[in-house]
């Protein structure tokens, strides 16, 4: 640190993303990507966008704002297009959240809620998962803060209804309940056919993981007008450009990819299940997945050695060492090709712990 680093931010300890290594070719489990390249629509409309790179992106993503409402089913003053949605996310706690508004999450959830929370001076609260790590949706009842849930949760895979949000929302309408959908299209239940009921109500998603353009980081944020209006101002008041020509190009042309996306979602439910089974069959604990991942424990490996094993075999997978999810593992869901894999080497090193 240096000596002109701000007082303010001498705690701050930064989010730590998924290894992305480069000193090898991984099967690559380890970040929730998708194993699917864009379609080739896409590649077109970035390379046509990149021929007018000397200007600046529209501020307002006017088309693809428009776009993206449509398949939505909402208004396009309902939704704000961000740089990822973590930047949605960061928008709404720096509008929504002060010394006097905190904010509350599950104590087992998306490492960037606490990261946001400090960076931006927010008490907050953590609130224990069951031990089965389900959200209960009763612990979030009129809490008197703001809320946020990853729905479904990450990287637990769970997820809550549709009602149990509208709980939640009913009993907090002082307080904003922000719904963190960054995985929904794999199995959860949208909340953004609520908007229009529920003025407390802000829902965030991402193109990074059903879409395949986690590395064009786009997002969105979606909720009444009043609430865009309010995440616009932090907008226009941090970067106006916050989404460039190329991602909303990509963006909208993936929009319009109907059957490719649900053929995509389809692979990857498929996928997911056999997974599941097959990891059931090896002896393992697997929670009931609503995502493109699934959380697992051994019962004759330990998340440490099996996460380290696969990654000496060349298979990349996530370890969390917090206390309550240290024996867990989180394998992304890739092709059947990249499953196979994962499943032969699994299975390689429980037979040499069998001894
Ligand atoms: C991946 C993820 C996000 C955000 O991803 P972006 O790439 O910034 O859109 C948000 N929340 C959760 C729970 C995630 O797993």
């Amino acid at each position: 640190m240096s000596k002109f680093f701000s007082a303010k931010y001498a705690k701050l300890v930064p989010y730590v993303p998924g290894e992305q290594p480069k000193d090898a070719q991984y099967v690559k489990l380890n970040t929730n990507e998708s194993p699917f390249s864009p379609p080739n629509s896409v590649l077109e409309a970035v390379k046509t966008e990149g021929g007018r790179l000397q200007l600046y992106s529209d501020p307002e993503s006017a088309l693809l704002t428009q776009k993206t409402a449509e398949v939505l089913g909402v208004q396009p003053s309902q939704v704000l297009m961000t740089n990822g949605s973590d930047e949605a996310l960061n928008f709404a706690f720096m509008a929504f959240c002060d010394e006097n508004h905190p904010i509350v999450f599950p104590d087992i959830s998306y490492g960037f809620y606490s990261v946001f929370a400090k960076l931006n001076g927010i008490p907050y609260k953590t609130i224990p998962l069951k031990d089965d790590f389900s959200v209960d949706y009763r612990d979030y009842l009129g809490v008197k803060a703001n809320v946020v849930i990853a729905n479904p949760n990450a990287p637990t895979g769970l997820a809550i209804s549709r009602s149990e949000v509208e709980e939640i929302l009913k009993s907090n309408p002082e307080n904003v309940v922000i719904i963190d959908e960054a995985y929904v299209d794999f199995g959860g239940e949208s909340c953004v056919a609520l908007i229009d009921k529920y003025e407390n109500l802000l829902v965030t998603q991402t193109f990074s993981k059903s879409r395949s353009l986690a590395g064009a980081r786009l997002g969105m944020a979606i909720g009444n007008e009043k609430l865009i209006a309010d995440l616009n101002t932090i907008k226009y008041s941090t970067n106006p450009y916050n989404v460039n020509r190329m991602t909303a190009a990509a963006g909208f042309s993936v929009l319009c990819e109907t059957e490719w996306f649900e053929t995509c979602v389809r692979t990857i439910k498929e996928n997911r299940e056999s997974t599941k089974t097959r990891l059931q069959e090896l002896g393992f604990t697997v929670l009931d997945s609503k995502t493109n991942f699934l959380f697992a424990k051994s019962d004759k490996v330990s998340g440490e050695t099996l996460y380290k094993e696969l990654k000496a075999r060349g298979v990349l997978v996530r370890h969390f060492s917090g206390e309550r999810i240290k024996d867990y593992v989180r394998i992304t869901i890739g092709t059947a090709e990249q499953m196979q894999i994962f499943l032969t080497k699994t299975e390689e090193i429980l037979k040499e712990k069998k001894v």
